[in-house]
């Protein structure tokens, strides 16, 4: 890829970026489209998010990724929000139209995209989200908005308790799905909710590594035949709580695919090409 006096930026603002695996997937996929446009990620945290934000319109950025902790302040900098945005209350990607900055949050579109890739359909059905923070929110918001009719949260409500009581109340009165709000403790709610639901979601970081022996469910009566049960960590690739769930009959997938489908989700945004998700 040969930067040019032409070439468009895109970028990422996030306090650590150094991991991130954002660059090597927007400039493989820019390379593949023959698009000259460049992805860099820049070290920037709450303190100078204002600036960088100001700088990069300025300069005709066509767009950039916030990652933590830059999701929730960066709603105060942009124009508009999408409606996923607004009701969650975080953006992660900002597109720049002439000056005019827009909010989108694209998590929960890519964990929607990968719930269809693994081949099912929860529209119309009800899902049991564990865990009610950043993820987790993104997730209901859109769901809520592509018509999933019930979804239940569950977290141990140590932190993002009002927060989610907020997004429970905007789902109840602007969208046509029900939402509940229990805590993970209240073992009878969590029972009847998985066993009315067709998806369980693990949105909390329980099982990551390097704690890979954790889960957030072990009781197997839990689970049942045809249950989908998802898990949003994707290190390792199939975490216990994924396990447990496979040898009680249930499909599972990680949350690998939800990952490359947000970031799919910025590249259209700002390209209007779909990201060539296969390379
Ligand atoms: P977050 O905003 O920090 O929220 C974490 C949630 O998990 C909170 O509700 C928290 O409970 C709960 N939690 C944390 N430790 C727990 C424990 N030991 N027992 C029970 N609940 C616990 O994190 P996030 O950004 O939503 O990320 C959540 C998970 O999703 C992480 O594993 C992350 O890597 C993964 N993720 C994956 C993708 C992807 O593209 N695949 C994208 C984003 C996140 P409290 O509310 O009580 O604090």
């Amino acid at each position: 890829m040969e930067i040019s006096g032409t070439t468009v930026l895109t970028g990422l603002l996030g306090s650590p970026v150094g991991h991130s695996i954002s660059p090597k997937l927007h400039n493989t996929a820019f390379k593949k489209l023959g698009l000259d446009y460049v992805y860099l990620a820049f070290d920037v945290d709450t303190s100078s998010l204002q600036v960088a934000m100001s700088g990069l319109k300025s300069i005709g950025a066509r767009g950039f990724n916030l990652t933590m902790p830059n999701k929730n302040l960066g709603c105060e900098f942009v124009d508009n929000l999408s409606p996923v945005a607004k009701m969650v209350g975080a953006i992660n990607t900002v597109v720049n139209d002439n000056g005019i900055l827009s909010g989108h949050i694209t998590d929960g579109i890519g964990y929607m995209q990968a719930v269809a890739r693994a081949g099912h359909n929860i529209i119309g059905k009800k899902i049991t989200i564990l865990g009610a923070g950043g993820a987790a929110s993104a997730i209901c918001a859109q769901a809520a908005l592509d018509g999933v009719r019930e979804i239940d949260i569950f977290s141990r409500k140590k932190n993002f308790v009002s927060r989610t009581e907020h997004l429970v109340d905007k789902i109840n009165s602007q969208t046509s799905c029900i939402a509940n709000f229990y805590d993970l403790r209240d073992e009878l709610s969590l029972k009847n909710s998985i066993n009315s639901s067709s998806l369980l979601i693990n949105a909390t970081p329980v099982g990551m590594a390097p704690n890979t022996a954790d889960s957030i469910v072990t009781d197997r009566s839990l689970f049942h035949e045809g249950l989908v049960v998802s898990d949003l960590i994707y290190s390792p690739e199939k975490t216990t709580l994924l396990s447990l769930a496979e040898q009680c009959n249930c499909y599972i997938f990680n949350g690998y695919y939800m990952l490359v489908y947000q970031a799919a989700a910025a590249f259209k945004l700002w390209t209007g090409f779909d990201m060539p998700i296969d390379v």
